[in-house]
């Protein structure tokens, strides 16, 4: 038999990575674990602590057929995973960055417990950094211990590939090692801390790069570093700006791609939990998976952060404007580079207007319209009023209304019926009437379709997820896990790749009354 050539594939271990960004920029190559500020650096060598004995759990197949990996993992390859094997080619570093948290400066910060290892060119030419989260020390883990948990590192696994088979910007993860080595911690900040697993995710992004690492040049007055990582970026992730203007025109486009991502995470429901300006990647990518979560009852005021409580500053709804407030601090920290920095300003101002324009064009996909016109808007703002009112489950909602008859006779029982597996209480008399005049709003609005119901149903169906995964999946699935059962974790797998399928309708319920209250299913500390 003759076999086909086999093309492009090359193993963790023998491929040769490449290290532009060490090569280009200055670093720290001392190499020293010690947590210090590192001035007139923008990374730090640190090499991963080897671990007691990774194990492989999960493995993105996607992705390594994406980067030209051969599939089945060796054990030098789990070595690499683990942290346990460093090739000749490879220079792991920690990246210096600042940010603000929660609306305050917070000074350096960097990678406490992410080193990149290198760069993997993949088949088609592109550029990805290979990094791994959870190895051990770096110069910026200040107090804390450089490792993850395996609840953590799952979430952070699942959920990046689970992002991509959405169509969300987002970096991704190849794959999941357990490390044989426990870790300490407190997980309800209430003094009584546990081991619990450790493990560690080999994360993969065209960059890890976020407005951080701008902004701690700038608060440095490292202008020449600052210049150069500018120019940098723009040569090597927007390579098409080009021109005098090209630092305005490189703002623009990262303003473009952050209302972007805003829209989808309002797409689907997604709350990302930790906005801060070290976790916006400069590339638009959903970056740094914490105490994030799904919008199970629709509630714009809802935040799965329990540390975010107090202000519900990176609530739901609250996303889009606070993700203008940090591309503010973005625009703060290139400012130095402009002689003029008005058009800055205006690009800035400029985010609502994109924003909206893009937001109306991604509910009128939803709402299954041909095109939004400008009495659409209304329509579209009854409905996030209704819902928020009437806090259906989001996702059920959606696809209860991809499924609503439109020529039968209305009636305020029919519609409560039909909506009705979506709530999460009994409808109050009130409700009922809300909803019912919505739906008398949509349907005479969807009669008005130019393209046939088919046409609309397919746009319907292309941009409502039937699967999500809901954070109480998540947490039974480690749970299991740490008992030895990967049962769970195998389906969420399957299902996560089909999201707009009804293949994997066991999962389509709403999140269960046990898992209201319980910690890890609906909120979530930040400790992982
Ligand atoms: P995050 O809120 O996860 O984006 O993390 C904020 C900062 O804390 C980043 O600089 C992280 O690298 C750092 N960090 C979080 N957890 C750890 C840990 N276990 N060890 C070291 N650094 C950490
Ligand atoms: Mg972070």
């Amino acid at each position: 038999m003759i076999k086909e050539p086999v093309k492009n594939i090359e193993t963790l271990s023998s491929k040769i990575y490449r290290k532009e960004f060490v090569s280009t920029f200055d670093g720290d190559e001392s190499g020293d674990l010690r947590p210090r500020q590192t001035p007139g650096v923008l990374y730090s060598k640190a090499l991963p602590t080897p671990v007691k004995s990774p194990e492989l759990l999960a493995w993105s197949d996607e992705l390594a057929k994406e980067l030209g990996i051969k599939n089945q993992t060796e054990k030098m390859d789990v070595d690499i995973l683990g942290g346990n094997l460093i090739t000749p080619s490879m220079y792991p570093y920690a990246a210096c960055y600042a940010g603000h948290q929660f609306g305050q400066w917070a000074g350096q910060l960097g990678d406490g417990r992410a080193i990149t290892l290198g760069e993997w060119e993949a088949p088609d030419g592109r550029s990805w950094e290979m990094q791994l989260k959870g190895a051990g020390p770096t110069a910026y883990s200040r107090r804390a211990d450089g490792r993850a948990v395996l609840r953590s590192s799952l979430r952070e696994y699942l959920m990046s590939e689970a992002m991509y088979h959405l169509r969300v910007p987002t970096t991704r993860a190849l794959s999941l090692v357990t490390t044989g080595d426990s870790v300490l911690r407190d997980m309800f900040y209430d003094g009584h801390p546990e081991y619990e697993p450790g493990a560690i995710v080999m994360r993969v992004s065209p960059s890890f790069l976020r407005f951080g690492n701008f902004e701690v040049l700038a608060a440095r007055n490292e202008l020449s570093n600052l210049r150069k990582l500018v120019d940098w970026t723009i040569q090597k992730y927007y390579p098409h700006i080009d021109g005098n203007d090209k630092i305005i025109a490189w703002f623009k486009e990262v303003v473009e791609k952050t209302a972007g991502l805003m829209v989808e995470w309002l797409r689907v429901g997604f709350v990302h939990g930790v906005m801060n300006t070290d976790n916006m990647s400069i590339l638009g990518l959903t970056i740094d998976y914490g105490p994030y979560s799904f919008i199970d009852d629709y509630d714009p005021n809802f935040t799965p952060n329990t540390t975010d409580l107090p202000g519900r500053r990176y609530a739901f709804g609250r996303q889009p404007s606070i993700a203008h407030w940090n591309l503010g601090c973005f625009a703060g920290a290139i400012a130095p580079l402009l002689d003029d920095t008005e058009r800055l300003s205006a690009e800035l101002e400029g985010y609502t207007d994109i924003f909206l324009q893009k937001y109306y064009a991604m509910m009128g996909n939803k709402l299954g319209l041909d095109k939004v016109n400008k009495e659409d808007i209304s329509l579209i703002n009854e409905f996030e009023k209704t819902l928020a009112t009437i806090k259906p489950d989001m996702t059920i909602f959606y696809q209860s209304l991809t499924e609503l008859d439109m020529d039968k006779g209305d009636t305020k029982d029919r519609i409560a019926s039909h909506f009705n597996h979506s709530f999460y209480k009994e409808l109050q008399p009130g409700h009922v009437e809300a909803l019912f005049s919505l739906m008398e709003m949509y349907i005479t609005r969807i009669k008005r379709n130019t393209c046939n119901r088919e046409e609309s149903l397919n746009r319907m169906q292309q941009n409502n997820p039937r699967f999500i995964l809901r954070n109480y999946l998540l947490h039974q699935a480690s749970e299991d896990l740490e008992k030895g059962d990967d049962t769970l974790l195998t389906k969420l797998q399957h299902a996560m790749k089909e999201p707009y399928s009804k293949k994997y309708d066991e999962f389509f319920t709403k999140r269960p009354d046990w898992a209201t209250q319980k910690a890890g299913c609906s909120m979530l500390s930040c400790s992982s």
